[in-house]
């Protein structure tokens, strides 16, 4: 199977928290699960690697459907794939589209299921040709509502 070139951008804004290979390979395990996606009516197709802490990953696409609001984002389904076998933290996420300009961003629901898991892990959020610009959970969703807030009212 042919695999997509990958150019990494040299900049991170928060450090590097992975190694070039790693981030190269959720990259491209992202780029394989956007080939699954099921959106036939936005026909905008994403894919998602999920690298958990103990290095497992798991991939997840957009999946639409006919009743529109039932539709699911291509990370959240890698995080409940992740969650629905047992891991539940999370090292970083690599985000790919068919976008060549811009670099593809979680929606705010993802950044809200991302930060239950955590604030301090990391999202890549790629252009088509696999360069990326990354961000922690907490600098896409900051001053977040997360579990702990639920034991705040005494
Ligand atoms: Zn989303």
């Amino acid at each position: 199977m042919a695999q997509m070139p990958i150019n990494l951008a040299p900049r991170p804004s928060t450090g590097e928290p992975l190694e070039p290979a790693q981030i190269e390979k959720l990259i491209l395990l992202g780029q394989e699960a956007k080939k699954f996606a099921y959106c036939p009516y936005s026909n905008f197709p994403v894919g998602a690697a999920l690298l958990t802490l103990d290095g497992k990953i798991f991939s997840g696409c957009n999946i639409e459907n006919a009743s529109y609001p039932l539709g699911t984002c291509a990370e959240r389904t890698a995080i409940q794939k992740a969650i629905s076998e047992g891991y539940k933290e999370f090292r970083a996420i690599a985000i790919t589209s068919n976008m060549k300009n811009d670099f593809i961003a979680p929606c705010g629901a993802c950044r809200q299921v991302m930060r239950e898991f955590g604030k301090h892990w990391y999202v890549y959020m790629t252009k088509e040709d696999g360069t990326y610009d990354v961000r922690t959970v907490h600098e896409l969703l900051p001053a977040s509502f997360g579990p702990d807030d639920l034991h705040k009212t005494k």
